[in-house]
């Protein structure tokens, strides 16, 4: 993938960048997608969850009606995140981070990946399925807490915990949304990475970098609905486009 000379040179005169991932820069580690076909996987390893959709799946009413078939569902990708590795695209992200003047990584993913490979100060929009917290509010615990055959109790108060993962149908935690607006307004480089754009308000954030006068490029091997709107985007895989991208504009 070459990277067009202009957005070399942009990107070296931006003092600002920021960057929202999604599901699509853990691929190449081989997490799988909300959009992936379960098909991909073979029989073996189809569990009880995986004949439902995702979307189904990751929302408050799942858990209030089926709470251990949802926790198994988080339980399981928690520990498929825990045993792939960064890619080269988190790799180059992390880099990224080190040589720009200003770089703010903000993510969707919930499988912590940016930070094994380096990043720091992620902003993270989903939450991080490492961690589970109270149902009750009592707060949120950083080791999880493995129940066979069901779901684990609060150890303060009793109540049921969930993993401290945004849910379909839930308002995104405040603090991480007014960073990652501010972010994106202020950068003159804004990167939409491996993200389909579906899911609001994560998506609104390339817009208002634009109207705030960004430069947008977008990395994904397909078409989104960002993609008309965007400056430069380089069609393929973060994994292979992100450190020819940093190869480029930094060696
Ligand atoms: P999505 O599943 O809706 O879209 C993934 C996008 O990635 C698609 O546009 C696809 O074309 C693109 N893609 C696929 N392979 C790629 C690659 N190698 N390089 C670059 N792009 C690639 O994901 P989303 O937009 O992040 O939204 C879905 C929601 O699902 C998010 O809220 C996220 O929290 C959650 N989710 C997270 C993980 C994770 O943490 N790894 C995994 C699945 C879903
Ligand atoms: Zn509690």
């Amino acid at each position: 993938m070459r990277i067009p000379s202009d957005l070399v040179r942009t990107i070296r005169d931006s003092s600002n960048l920021a960057a929202l991932t999604g599901a699509g820069v853990s691929q190449e580690s081989g997490l799988r997608t909300f959009r992936d076909k379960l098909e991909s996987s073979s029989e073996a390893e189809k569990p009880l969850w995986a004949q439902y959709k995702p979307e189904d799946l990751a929302t408050p009413e799942a858990f209030e009606r089926n709470p251990s078939l949802v926790w198994e569902f988080y339980a399981m990708r928690r520990l498929k995140a825990g045993e792939v590795r960064p890619n080269p695209g988190h790799i180059a992200l992390a880099e990224i981070g080190q040589r720009a003047p200003h770089f703010t990584l903000i993510t969707q993913n919930v499988d912590g990946l940016h930070q094994r490979a380096g990043s720091t100060d992620v902003i993270e929009l989903h939450g991080n399925i490492t961690r589970v917290r109270c149902t009750h509010g009592c707060g949120v615990f950083t080791e999880w807490i493995d129940s066979p055959g069901g779901v684990p109790d609060c150890p303060q108060c009793g109540a049921k915990l969930r993993p401290d993962v945004g849910r379909f149908g839930e308002l995104l935690p405040h603090k991480e949304l007014e960073q990652a607006v501010e972010a994106a307004r202020e950068s003159k480089v804004f990167f939409s990475i491996g993200t389909s754009g579906l899911v609001q308000p994560a998506a609104s954030l390339a817009l208002m970098a634009k109207q705030a006068g960004a430069v947008l490029v977008e990395i994904n091997p397909e078409d989104t609905p960002l993609t008309p709107l965007v400056d430069f985007f380089l069609q393929g895989k973060s994994g292979e486009v992100l450190p020819e991208m940093v190869r480029r504009v930094w060696d």
